[in-house]
């Protein structure tokens, strides 16, 4: 899978790519992750990607030129132009469905906001999928890009070494159930014990009670979950 991101702050990306799970999974060539600096596509002498919003009020606006003219460009690289997205406040709401849905195209090309926003000719030409990753306000869309990429990536088949756990987390399967309590050992610790049926190896016994834990949890804690499904 590639994924390309445009953003004003690349610098922000290294750090978090380059451990654990995605620094693995770039380095067996499982995800290629491609970082544009939109301000490479700014015209002018002082390359300026920002300019105040007509019709007057707070903070400044990324200008429409240097955002589609920068998609265009990354989208003629490679061999396909990919599902284009924005990363909003106002887009659809992240879930594990959308997780799985983005996983499943080949390339993705991300456009981070900034400031107050884009200008809505960007949107209006590039008609990108606009995701939200929460109903609250961030500095930017480079955090929302790297949760995206985060859970993208662990859909990537060869990216978790088991690939069971996927199927076993939470929110994945129907109804979306949230995951089980886990244990490890000690087997006591500050006088809580790990659940017998745990230690049994009775592995039949052990799938009933963890299906049994979900159904439970997910009632107890999420039950929109369960409301969702029989909407
Ligand atoms: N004025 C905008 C509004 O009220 O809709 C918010 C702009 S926000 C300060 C700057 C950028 O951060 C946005 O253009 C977007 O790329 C990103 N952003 C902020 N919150 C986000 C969220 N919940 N999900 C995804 N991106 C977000």
């Amino acid at each position: 899978m590639r994924i390309d991101v445009l953003t004003l702050f690349p610098e922000m990306f290294p750090g978090y790519l380059g451990q654990s799970l995605l620094k693995r999974a770039i380095d067996a060539g499982l995800v290629d992750i491609e970082l544009h600096n939109i301000r490479d596509w700014a015209r002018g002498k002082h390359q300026q990607v920002d300019d105040r919003p007509f019709g007057g009020g707070p903070g400044m606006v990324l200008r429409p030129e240097p955002v589609v003219e920068g998609v265009e460009e990354v989208q003629q690289q490679g061999d396909r132009a990919g599902h284009l997205i924005l990363l909003t406040p106002q887009g659809r709401r992240l879930s594990q469905a959308v997780v799985e849905e983005l996983a499943s195209h080949p390339r993705l090309v991300m456009i981070c906001g900034r400031y107050e926003g884009i200008d809505q000719r960007v949107i209006d030409i590039l008609r990108p999928d606009e995701i939200s990753i929460g109903d609250f306000i961030l500095n930017g869309g480079e955090v929302a890009a790297m949760v995206v990429i985060d859970a993208v990536v662990r859909m990537v088949p060869g990216v978790l070494g088991d690939e069971d756990s996927n199927r076993q987390d939470s929110f994945s399967g129907e109804p979306p159930l949230l995951e089980f309590a886990q244990y490890t050992r000690p087997r006591e610790y500050r006088g809580l014990s790990v659940p017998e049926v745990l230690l049994s190896g009775n592995h039949p016994e052990i799938a009933r009670w963890r299906e049994q834990q979900k159904i439970d949890r997910t009632r107890d804690r999420r039950a929109d979950l369960l409301d969702e499904r029989s909407n």
